[in-house]
């Protein structure tokens, strides 16, 4: 049981009346009661209507939010530098998201390998506590223009969550752990996975897309000199 302390309520036809507090206990999946204290009347309502009345009382949106990741990714990134900047940059880059226990069910991803490629919706878990700025310097203007936060894909977000879209290279469980492997990844070892969707190219890739200042790919290509002993090694 819990208890809410909100000056009114005003949702769908209910005149708005002030209350304390409510109080609500679980009926099933997706019913509750909830108890104004003023009237002591027990109301059913579903979840759906009772999120819409909290909304509405918070001044939607909803000031916390809590998601459980679904998984984990291993990637060969351990650290936030040098990194590629988007996905699909660096093909070769390969990693494995491991799902959690409670998503372990095969189930859960019962069709995936009809998809060539994954959304992944991601925590950035490495800069997560660091906050935002409305403006961000964008490395693709050098370093040096600003752009809002929300025209930009900065890790430094109000809400910290990046989203890329990975090659699916297949999945296997072992010992319980279903884990899926993805390639052409821009993500840092252990980066909490919230979801993942297909990628749908007939939605989501559009050939006519305007691409503002980052239109086409960074030419990334470096020439790499190796020390006599390092080549010695490969
Ligand atoms: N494709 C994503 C990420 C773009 S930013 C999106 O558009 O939302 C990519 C950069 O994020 C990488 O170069 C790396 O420096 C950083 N990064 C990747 N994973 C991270 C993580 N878990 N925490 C913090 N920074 C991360």
């Amino acid at each position: 049981d819990m208890l809410f302390s909100y000056s009114h309520i005003d949702y769908k036809g209910l005149a708005p009346f002030p209350i304390d507090y409510f109080h609500y206990s679980h009926l099933s999946r997706n019913r509750f009661t909830i108890l104004l204290q003023q009237s002591l009347t027990p109301c059913l309502i579903t979840v759906s209507t009772y999120l819409l009345i909290l909304c509405n009382l918070t001044n939607f949106p909803m000031t916390k939010i809590e998601f459980n990741p679904i998984g984990v990714l291993l990637s060969p990134y351990k650290q936030k530098f040098a990194i590629p900047r988007q996905p699909n940059l660096v093909k070769a880059g390969k990693a494995i998201v491991n799902l959690s226990s409670e998503f372990t069910d095969a189930n859960s991803i019962r069709g995936i390998e009809q998809f060539s490629h994954l959304w992944l919706v991601f925590l950035f878990h490495g800069v997560a506590e660091q906050g935002w700025s409305p403006t961000v310097q964008p490395p693709r203007l050098g370093g040096k223009e600003r752009v809002g936060v929300f025209a930009s894909r900065s890790p430094f977000r109000p809400n910290p969550i990046g989203i890329s879209v990975v090659e699916n290279l297949g999945h296997s469980t072992n010992s319980g752990v279903t884990s899926i492997e993805v390639g052409g990844i821009d993500l840092l070892d252990g980066t909490p996975i919230l979801d993942i969707k297909p990628y749908i190219p007939y939605a989501d890739s559009i050939s006519d897309a305007l691409g503002g200042y980052a239109k086409e790919q960074p030419d990334n290509s470096l020439s790499v000199l190796f020390t006599p002993s390092a080549e010695e090694q490969l």
